[in-house]
């Protein structure tokens, strides 16, 4: 038995499907989840003694590889002066300064410990500001584990092929529209029907929870226009896209060159540097609508905590636009070398976009994948072989097909080679599948 196999044994005695998350547990991919017990610029070690060249980067925080000793000398600084005052601190201002500096649409900005926190208040704001009931989503992106937002969601409920989550009433679910993503007709007929009840729109600003979708031409910019007709607010989601496809996450490459800018955004992930922060921000009309300022009312005992602050002042003010840039780079060789690795042998795929985000969708050259159903409809039993041969040679992917490749500064050429030398055995693995 290995180490990992002995605790993870462990773990299932103690705790639902040994995690703490459902997608951990290699539920899709089979065998057992590697247990890490450190990380360390590109690569990840388990508890057997391995090391992995990680491209789940914490699933995104990790935007400039793991344990950088600028952000690392930060928080023991923070440690050194306590945990926690629930209090104000320096450092909250310090943070949403680098974040509005970065997303002039921002113009107030409260902090949360996870994303979805921030959406649950995000829409809790939109209603309470539109005074309107009903949120629109789209089936395949995931906003987190707010009730109202778990129909149709991607990331671990793609994984686990749910619906939706036993547990949420009718009632709630009743106040959710579910559309397909890329179909501003769908938007304009549900606006048609439902206008004067819907508060909100939200959306992830590109697709990462059933894979990378790229959102179509003018789709974005479509929302802003119709929520904008109707009343209603517009959310974009980027607590996974913020501050790691760019200085100003994926707005900052679409919404801010096109003239238009969404009510509220939601952050999180690469905000906390590995920390848990998050936050909610926008216009500060609809921001002051929350307590003690305004009517609609969001706490947290740990909200804006100063060790999860000093470790998000740390990692924004350390990621550069050559940060960015080497992570652009880095993504399109490497998304080249996937692609020519399962074309050599055979295996028809899709590699998926959005900025230096991509995931690779296989069976789907025709196609594409550009909503929920086109990536449910994928030959996914390909990723598990591919995944465990990867694995095999030292490299840690996301377990699961519906999930993004996350790179980090850290990924330098000894780190990209392992990959490269990987992808041609990961490639027939697929191949047979
Ligand atoms: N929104 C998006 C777009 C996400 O990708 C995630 C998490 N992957 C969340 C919200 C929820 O964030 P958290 O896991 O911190 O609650």
């Amino acid at each position: 038995m290995t180490t990992s196999e002995d605790l993870f044994a462990r773990a299932r005695s103690l705790m639902p499907g040994g995690v703490n998350s459902p997608v951990r547990a290699f539920g899709s991919v089979g065998g057992t989840p590697r247990f890490l017990v450190s990380a360390r610029g590109a690569y990840v070690h388990d508890a057997d003694g391995r090391d992995y060249v990680d491209l789940v980067c914490s699933w995104g925080p990790a935007l400039l590889g793991h344990a950088v000793p600028e952000v690392l000398s930060a928080v023991h600084a923070a440690v050194d002066r306590g945990l926690s005052f629930g209090a104000s601190t320096p450092d909250e201002a310090a943070l949403a300064e680098l974040v509005i500096g970065r997303v002039p649409a921002v113009e107030r900005l409260r902090m949360v410990s996870t994303g979805t926190e921030a959406t649950m208040t995000a829409i809790r704001l939109a209603r309470g500001f539109t005074h309107r009931d009903l949120i629109v989503k789209f089936a395949g992106c995931y906003h987190g584990h707010v009730d109202s937002l778990l129909a149709a969601a991607g990331s671990g409920l793609a994984t686990l092929a749910l619906p939706g989550s036993a547990g949420v009433t009718a009632a709630t679910a009743a106040e959710t529209l579910v559309l397909p993503y890329n179909d501003l007709a769908a938007v304009e007929a549900a606006f048609a029907e439902h206008g004067p009840r819907i508060a909100a729109v939200i959306t992830e600003s590109a697709p990462a929870n059933m894979g990378v979708v790229t959102p179509g031409e003018g789709f974005n910019e479509g929302l802003r226009r119709i929520t904008a007709e109707h009343g209603a607010l517009l959310i974009v989601d980027e607590v996974l896209t913020g501050f790691r496809v760019g200085p100003a996450g994926y707005w900052g490459l679409t919404g801010q060159r096109e003239g238009w800018a969404p009510d509220l955004f939601t952050f999180g992930k690469v905000i906390g540097g590995g920390m848990p922060v998050a936050a909610l921000g926008g216009r500060a009309e609809i921001m002051e609508y929350l307590a003690p300022l305004g009517p609609v009312y969001q706490a947290g005992t740990l909200s804006g905590n100063p060790v999860a602050m000093a470790a998000g002042v740390a990692t924004l003010s350390l990621a550069t636009d050559a940060v960015y840039a080497h992570i652009d780079a880095r993504s399109a060789e490497l998304s080249e070398a996937v692609s020519s690795a399962l074309s050599a042998e055979g295996v028809d795929h899709s590699i998926q976009r959005a900025g230096s985000l991509f995931s690779v969708a296989f069976g789907t050259s025709e196609r594409g994948v550009h909503n929920y159903a086109d990536a449910q409809t994928q030959e996914a039993y390909r990723y598990g072989p591919f995944f465990h041969s990867m694995l095999d040679s030292g490299v840690y992917l996301p377990p699961s097909v519906f999930e993004a490749w996350f790179l980090s500064a850290a990924h330098d050429d000894a780190a990209m080679n392992r990959i490269y030398d990987a992808l041609p055995a990961a490639a027939k693995a697929a191949a047979t599948a």
